[in-house]
């Protein structure tokens, strides 16, 4: 009897937190502090997939730069180009909390060289999900994809070198690699769905081993996924992202 009662007060505080947690909410702040309420949209996309597993409050700074944008896992920020156009710029920083979705997701595994190309790639889908361009760029991705695994430049070999992979020989970043990267992803949330997506990378945050949160939640080994990978690319990429 006193274990059941321990299991239904155990079940009731879960029950209890979980409702809690999910009412959380995220705010977006600028230097001072004050909510930039216009990146709610933002924060309510970041909810449907990250749920409580999700900063409270994002600081987003505004600086002169090189033309890219940064996140700090450590300090919950972005810190956006002020040359990143005004119609643009809420979609980079959908781009950029996604990264912060997923380093706290992982607890920080996404940050890992060989995980780089799955926290680039998702960040890159949200990004395009935030625009509503999602079937655009799908179709896009596996374009440029195709003609990577083409010209062999497409496999776990080359993609967990992200540093080598994302960038040419003068530093410049290879637009393809972020579409590269969203078509693995892609692969995985049409095998199974955001559910798994999400699982997979609560998982990686456990394991820190590319293969065995894929054989615990897709049931592939790392030749079957880029197996899997391949055909995904090939037949969507020839056939249209829909068919
Ligand atoms: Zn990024």
């Amino acid at each position: 009897m006193r274990e059941l009662l321990g299991a239904l007060l155990i079940s009731f505080g879960l029950c209890v937190s979980s409702e809690k947690a999910t009412a959380k909410s995220v705010e977006f702040v600028d230097e001072q502090n004050l909510q930039l309420r216009h990146l709610e949209p933002v924060a309510r996309q970041m909810k449907v997939f990250f749920r409580d597993e999700f900063p409270t409050k994002i600081r987003v700074l505004s600086k002169k730069g090189n033309g890219l944008s940064k996140f700090d896992c450590a300090t919950n920020t972005i810190v956006i180009d002020e040359a990143v156009p005004p119609t643009r710029k809420s979609a980079v920083i959908a781009h950029e909390a996604a990264h912060l979705g997923l380093c706290q997701l992982t607890y920080g595994a996404n940050l890992k060289t060989e995980f780089r190309f799955l926290d680039e790639g998702f960040a890159t889908l949200e990004e395009f999900r935030f625009l509503r361009q999602t079937e655009k760029f799908r179709e896009r991705a596996l374009r440029l994809s195709l003609e990577q695994l083409k010209i062999g430049n497409l496999g776990f070999d080359r993609v967990f070198d992200w540093r080598a992979y994302s960038r040419d020989s003068s530093g410049r970043i290879n637009s393809y690699s972020y579409a590269v990267g969203a078509s693995f992803i892609m692969m995985l949330f049409d095998r199974g769905g955001e559910t798994n997506l999400r699982r997979f990378f609560t998982d990686l945050g456990r394991t820190e081993n590319f293969e065995e949160s894929l054989k615990s939640i897709f049931q592939m080994n790392l030749m079957e996924a880029e197996k899997e990978w391949k055909r995904f690319i090939i037949n969507k990429g020839q056939f249209g992202a829909f068919s």
